[in-house]
């Protein structure tokens, strides 16, 4: 592609609501445009990198046996009335009515759709296990669209859901998709971790989410340093005992109450009664369907809400209001603690090991010192905190690691969630009718291609991955005015586009400054300088946009040069 005629508008300026480097970048590089909060255009550079996504995305859903399909993106409300999510679904869906005051939204997913477009047309277990896929928009109105592609209203999702006479047969397509997903991620050049998640709204009985890793990613993973079993921190288990621990030698003392004015937070109490951290007992009150609890952590550990919902069993778990609290405890906000306590009290199995621990003492501005679980209170213990870096891991004891995440990757097995309510059977081997046994499995392509970005950048712009890079080769004339330059340029243009390169030509009179500060925006991963000053040598220089090292490439050997570089980025 000769860059005159590109649609391709570089910008030197960040746009202003730009957090994010993917986000900074793919508008400077003129890869995609806003139209309104969360919904973009992509112009012809940021298509082309999209479009090498979805390729091999659609590769190896292919090879694993999936069937691509597409549904409507325009859905009606009776669907999504049938499997009672219309009226569940909150102000993500966005919801609107035809000329004939019919109820419609633009999907979200697809659950309700593929479910309805099954039904009726698989009868028996012998037309079973049958996969379908499609690559198509999805409108979420979320709360607060940002960082561009990554968190964006309107984007474009590879949706796959599988059916299934059996469990066994669900739990194989799995792991088959489990793999499939691991090789998509390897293939776009990214480094990443499949972990452990919670199944949230969706329900389901287990998933995983693929994390492209990268700093500015909105989830922590904790990934196991010795096995490499890894984890969403919200469901990651902590293992044997936590490290750190504060055992104190002597003898604890009798518990004694303890003036503390205005002291609430731990940083407060801490600094104030001159005690660690990790010797206060924290204590949350919650509310849940089933009434008032309170849950225990040590005061250098945090609570994780999704351990304590799952040890509860309860769906609803809200930190209670002030007059909650005061109900509970007898006393403001900040001085609870679970000496005396009248609810149900919940600990961390950390909160053992506190041999001589400050707690809130029911009572305003007062704190009880020398507390002792077991001797002065009771609890559930169980593991309720979030993991952090060097805890064990619950499988081998090693020491985990904490990284930032992308999540652009989830896979769930569902079960008979929307079989069962919309009616959607099979008959099994002895005639037996049966709801047909679901697993649903998505990726955000838009999204993975800004975290592609996210984990390669420098400060001069992106640095693609090869198979994601929009062009296998960025060749720059330094001076299209210098005859000879011109004419190794359009012969060498010529040889490398005949045999299937990809290459963007920057043909454009501008100075050789500004074209290079363009290549290194655009990222492509190789560029081929072509200079009155080599050609003299019989040569080009060819740089690597990763490491930034130059080579001389003789002029007739750079097509293959270069022919070799992007065959290794094929798979
Ligand atoms: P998140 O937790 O980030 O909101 P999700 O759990 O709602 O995502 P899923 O319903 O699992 O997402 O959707 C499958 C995939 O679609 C996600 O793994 C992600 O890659 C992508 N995706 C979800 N929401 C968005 C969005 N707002 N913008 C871009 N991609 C998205
Ligand atoms: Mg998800």
């Amino acid at each position: 592609m000769r860059l005159k005629k590109m649609f391709l508008p570089t910008l030197k300026e960040s746009p202003a609501d730009a957090e994010v480097a993917s986000h900074r970048l793919m508008v400077r590089a003129g890869m995609i445009r806003r139209v309104a909060a969360g919904v973009y255009s992509l112009l012809p550079l940021g298509l082309r990198v999209v479009r090498n996504v979805e390729r091999i995305v659609r590769e190896e859903m292919t090879r694993a046996g999936a069937q691509e399909v597409t549904m409507p993106f325009v859905l009606p409300a009776e669907l999504w009335k049938e499997s009672g999510r219309w009226e569940v679904y909150g102000k993500e869906m966005l919801r609107f009515r035809d000329r004939h005051d019919r109820e419609f939204c633009l999907a979200p997913t697809h659950e309700e759709a593929i479910t309805d477009m099954v039904r009726g047309e698989v009868r028996s277990y012998r037309e079973l296990p049958v996969n379908l896929y499609q690559i198509q928009t999805k409108f979420r109105d979320e709360i607060r669209p940002r960082f561009g592609l990554m968190r964006a209203r309107e984007f474009i999702m590879k949706d796959a859901y599988s059916f299934h006479a059996t469990e066994e047969s669900a739990e194989e397509e799995y792991r088959n998709m489990y793999e499939t997903y691991s090789r998509i991620f390897e293939r776009c050049g990214l480094e990443f971790r499949a972990v452990e998640a919670e199944t949230g709204p969706i329900g389901g009985s287990f998933s995983h989410e693929f994390m492209v890793l990268a700093d500015t990613g909105e989830d922590a993973v904790a990934s196991c340093t010795g096995c490499g079993y890894a984890a969403n921190i919200e469901r990651a288990e902590i293992g044997g005992r936590p490290r750190g621990s504060t055992r104190v030698v002597t003898e604890p003392g009798k518990i004694e109450k303890v003036s503390t004015p205005g002291m609430k937070s731990v940083e407060e109490v801490s600094g104030f009664l001159k005690v660690r951290p990790s010797a206060l007992i924290k204590t949350l009150i919650y509310t849940t369907e089933s009434g008032v609890i309170a849950a225990l952590v040590r005061g250098d550990c945090e609570l994780n809400e999704s351990k304590l919902k799952r040890v509860l069993g309860t769906a609803t778990l809200v930190l209670a209001d002030e007059e909650t609290v005061k109900q509970a405890t007898g006393a403001p906000v900040g001085f609870a603690g679970p000496v005396g306590l009248k609810i149900p009290v919940y600990a961390d199995r950390g909160v053992k090991d506190i041999t001589s621990g400050v707690t809130g003492a029911n009572e305003a501005d007062a704190h009880l010192v020398n507390v002792v679980p077991g001797r002065d209170f009771d609890a559930t213990y169980a593991d309720l905190r979030v993991v952090r870096e060097g805890d064990p891991c619950p499988r081998c004891a090693a020491a985990f690691e904490i990284r930032r995440g992308i999540e652009v990757g989830h896979i769930f097995k569902l079960g008979t969630k929307y079989s069962e309510a919309m009616g959607a059977t099979f008959l099994d081997e002895k005639g037996v009718e049966r709801p047909l046994i679901m697993g649903c499995y998505g990726i955000g392509i838009g999204r993975t291609a800004a975290a592609a970005i996210e984990q390669n950048h420098d400060d001069y712009g992106i640095i693609w991955p090869a198979p994601l890079s929009p062009f296998h080769c960025h060749m720059v004339p330094v001076n299209v005015n210098d005859r000879e330059t011109l004419e190794v340029s359009e012969r060498l243009y010529s040889e490398l586009v005949e045999q299937g390169c990809e290459v963007l030509y920057d043909d454009r009179d501008e100075r050789a400054g500004v074209k290079f500060k363009d290549a290194d925006l655009i990222g492509i991963p190789v560029r081929i300088t072509i200079s009155s000053r080599t050609i003299a040598q019989g040569s080009v220089e060819v740089k690597e946009r990763s490491s930034g090292e130059v080579r001389l490439v003789r002029i007739e050997d750079v097509a293959r040069d270069i022919r070799g570089l992007f065959d290794k980025g094929k798979n």
